[in-house]
């Protein structure tokens, strides 16, 4: 059996982002762009007004007040789209509507509610004359020319994802269209004596044909444009008649016939036709997943074609869909974040892992007093279609795990959540914050001999401002530095030691790979700013405020009463000094999975 990482890495190795097309800005949505934008006009193109108001010189507007308004003579009037045909002097302004090109000689625009028009209009007094109700600023209320927009300005990178936002600023710079990277053509076929088409009536011994409409489904929700083959018959010629009308898609998506029954031929007729690789993932459902490229001359032209068999049981080949084939869509596409978001969540329900694999549970998440929760949608047969048609997220259970008990905290993918740019997995990452002086180092210590004392495995970060000691002056890694290397890596039977050169401080999501996965906790000193979970180290003799908002903290580690007024009023846990078992179990609890969990 192959793990799902190994099978991800395996599919991913045989698919390629794919060529650009041009095509009309709405078509783009979701797409990536394969060009950079720049600009070749200024946004605004002039200096406009930004309120509908008077457009005036701020110097003549000195002193004035509601109780004594400087008078103005109105010269003129100018609404979007027009250009003003006057001028400002001394002494005089200008109507004008918002967007419209500022008069030359005014320098700010005051809003009709701040002069006396409305006032003059109903007593039905002179309108060649405005009253000026307040002070005015240079500038106020003006946009600048190229404020939003400069001319010759790189504004949308390629391998941006085009979203409405984008799919604007195109319009906005006055493109029709957008050079994208297309979207994959995915030919679907299911396999199975027992389908008919859900446009049949049904026979004895039959069964609709689901998988075909779930995938196809998927596949538009991710990018892809489905290409339906319909329902291969169990016998190698309707399955290799089939196969050849998908052979120039961008990839194959087959259903069934992947298993160990005896009708399950796709095996033998991809053996025959391409190269093969059928795998048992360490997973469950989707256990059988056939992965390979199928090739086959077409008149004097080689093709080729990836192939994913999925499962034919319609959970399974959803889920084994989500893990695999929706990330290859994405990466053909361009994208670059492929992971499904993921949260963690209290789980509601016991869930055993009897045979050591990737659990993937159908459950259902809501949040409930500021915190995610978890429960499962019933029956998890893989053939129990509707328990995902009531799920929206994936319980993942670790092949290391037994299982979970209610009240644990799992991580849970999100099947509705869109794949963001920058949303970093959610991470088991604490940070130690606090004053200087107030312990934050000891405390770590305590907790690292904590944590390992039960067994994990554990990472510390530390954030140092005034440089690093591991560099020393003279030894072979400081002298690969001095010549100039940008990166000097020490390994040694074992340990080792990366010294990367940064023109930047990087954030924690920029460290955290360069950490490795393979930590069950990263235990992180400093980094008061990041979005990471963080508990504060408080002291009284430093004072008795934190830090940190106390929105931003877990919870408190203080050396004054438990009960102190700040810990109270900010309703955090708070814990004493010390008592380094109670903050690991409460470290363990709130962002720990189930690994630890021993379920008998
Ligand atoms: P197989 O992997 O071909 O052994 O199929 C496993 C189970 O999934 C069987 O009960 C099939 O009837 C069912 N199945 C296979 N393909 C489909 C499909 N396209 N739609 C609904 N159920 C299917
Ligand atoms: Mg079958």
């Amino acid at each position: 059996m192959i793990s799902v990482e190994e099978a991800l890495e395996k599919v991913l190795s045989y698919v390629d982002v794919l060529g650009p097309e041009r095509k009309p800005i709405l078509d783009c949505q979701g797409q990536v762009l394969a060009e950079d934008v720049y600009s070749t006009v200024d946004i605004p193109p002039l200096d406009n007004s930004a309120m509908d108001g008077f457009a005036l010189r701020a110097e003549d507007t000195r002193g004035a007040r509601e109780s004594s308004p400087r008078y103005l003579v109105v010269v003129g009037e100018v609404a979007a789209g027009s250009m003003p045909t006057k001028e400002i002097r001394p002494g005089t302004a200008i109507r004008i509507m918002t967007g419209a090109p500022l008069p030359q000689g005014a320098n700010a625009v005051v809003q009709f509610e701040d002069t006396d028009e409305v006032s003059r209009k109903s007593s039905k007094k002179d309108l060649s004359r405005i009253g000026i109700l307040c002070q005015a600023k240079k500038g106020l209320n003006v946009r600048r020319r190229g404020e939003d927009i400069a001319r010759g300005n790189l504004i949308l990178q390629k391998r941006t994802v085009l979203r409405p936002q984008e799919i604007g600023v195109l319009a906005s710079l006055g493109h029709s269209t957008a050079l994208v990277i297309r979207r994959p053509i995915v030919a679907i076929l299911a396999t199975g004596d027992e389908l008919i088409g859900v446009d049949q009536p049904l026979a004895p011994g039959k069964i609709y044909d689901s998988n075909t409409y779930t995938i196809a489904a998927e596949v538009s929700r991710y990018g892809g444009i489905p290409r339906i083959l319909g329902i291969g018959r169990d016998s190698v010629q309707s399955l290799t008649d089939k196969i050849a009308e998908g052979i120039d898609a961008d990839m194959l998506i087959t259903s069934g016939g992947v298993s160990k029954g005896d009708y399950d031929i796709v095996k033998d007729v991809l053996a025959e036709h391409g190269e093969v690789g059928f795998w048992t993932v360490c997973m469950k459902p989707g256990k059988p997943l056939a992965f390979g490229v199928i090739k086959k001359v077409v008149g004097r032209t080689k093709r080729k074609v990836p192939h994913l068999g999925l499962p034919g049981n319609p959970v399974s080949s959803m889920i084994t869909f989500e893990q695999f084939a929706r990330p290859a869509i994405l990466k053909m596409m361009g994208k670059k974040v492929l992971a499904k978001p993921t949260i963690r969540a209290i789980i509601e329900g016991d869930i055993t892992n009897t045979d050591g694999r990737r659990v993937f549970a159908r459950v259902m998440v809501t949040r409930r007093g500021g915190q995610y929760r978890a429960s499962l949608t019933g029956p998890q047969g893989s053939g129990i279609l509707t328990s995902m048609a009531k799920a929206n997220g994936l319980a993942v259970i670790l092949e290391s795990s037994k299982g979970v008990k209610a009240g644990d905290m799992v991580e849970v993918q999100m099947l509705d959540w869109v794949e963001e740019q920058g949303m970093a997995k959610a991470l088991p990452i604490v940070s130690i914050v606090g004053k200087s002086q107030s312990g934050k180092t000891v405390l770590m210590e305590q907790l690292i001999a904590e944590f390992k004392k039960r067994g994990l495995k554990v990472a510390a970060l530390k954030h140092s401002h005034a440089g690093m000691d591991i560099d020393h002056r003279g030894k072979d890694s400081w002298k690969f530095s001095q010549a100039g290397s940008d990166a000097v890596c020490i390994s040694s039977p074992d340990k080792l030691a990366l010294i990367k050169k940064s023109d930047h401080d990087l954030s924690i999501e920029q460290i955290l790979p360069i950490i490795g996965p393979e930590f069950d906790l990263i235990l992180a000193e400093g980094f008061k700013k990041s979005k990471i979970p963080k508990i504060e180290v408080h002291r009284k003799e430093l004072g008795d405020d934190l830090l940190c908002c106390p929105e931003e903290l877990l919870a408190i580690v203080t050396d004054g009463s438990l009960d102190t007024l700040m810990a109270d009023s900010c309703k955090l846990p708070a814990f004493r000094w010390g008592d380094t078992a109670a903050i690991a179990d409460f470290i363990e609890k709130n962002l720990l999975l189930n690994k630890q969990s021993n379920i008998s």
